[in-house]
């Protein structure tokens, strides 16, 4: 059985995803963890972002693993704990450049169906719905409101430490979406049978509640 999270950044989709995964005691896969992953070994052999032959073989290579500790799934490259690295605001724009390229795409797509193969997974990213899971049971597409999102990576990355400004959060977000939007490969899109959910006035909580009464009304998780 798959659940597929799809969704534009800061819509709310991982942390939903995670507390969801959790409630139905299922594998989560964060698919722009795996992109995110391929950006930070690109910049560290500094392979150029648009060559596709390069990008194919640095894929071959890559020892990506997810390893669950405690509550919280951990990115690993080898055996180096990434899952920090991962996430600065340089491998945010890195991460959706590279993404764009079909060598990327394909290993990325082989990756994630082989890691979901025989297993429950829900699956988080921004094609999961569309091009890697078609034939998922359950599809949703979270967004919400460029306000709220932008408010919300805004207030992660202040947690985080960071000194930022808040229109510098908003370009950078917005500059993503529009490249994830616009890419011909896999584009950022709701699948045609995918369920909207609107995240704007709902808490995390609120999210998961209101994917677990779509999928109660669509008879049910039973794996
Ligand atoms: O979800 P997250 O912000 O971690 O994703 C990082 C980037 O990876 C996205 O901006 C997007 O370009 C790319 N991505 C993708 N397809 C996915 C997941 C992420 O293209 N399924």
């Amino acid at each position: 059985m798959i659940v597929t999270l799809d969704g534009p950044a800061g819509s709310g989709k991982s942390t939903a995803s995670k507390l969801l995964a959790e409630r139905l005691r299922c594998l989560y896969l964060d698919t722009g963890a795996m992109y995110r992953a391929v950006a930070l070994q690109v910049k560290r052999q500094g392979v150029e972002p648009k060559d596709g032959e390069k990008l194919k073989e640095l894929c071959r290579n890559l020892d990506l693993r997810f390893k669950e500790m405690g509550r919280e799934m951990k990115v690993f490259i080898g055996e180096e704990d990434v899952s920090s690295a991962i996430r600065s605001p340089e491998m945010d724009l890195l991460s959706s450049r590279i993404s764009a390229i079909q060598e990327v795409r394909e290993a990325m797509t082989r990756l994630q169906r082989k890691i979901a193969v025989d297993k429950n997974v829900v699956a988080e990213g921004r094609d999961m719905g569309s091009v890697v899971f078609p034939g998922a049971e359950f599809k949703f597409f979270v967004t919400a409101s460029p306000e709220a999102r932008v408010e919300r990576r805004y207030k992660e990355r202040i947690k985080r430490g960071e000194t930022v400004l808040r229109e510098d959060v908003e370009k950078e977000l917005l500059r993503r979406d529009a490249q994830d939007k616009a890419r011909s490969i896999a584009p950022l899109i709701p699948a045609p049978d995918a369920e909207i959910i609107d995240t704007t006035f709902l808490d995390p909580a609120g999210v998961v509640g209101t994917i677990l009464e779509a999928m109660k009304a669509k008879g049910g998780w039973s794996p």
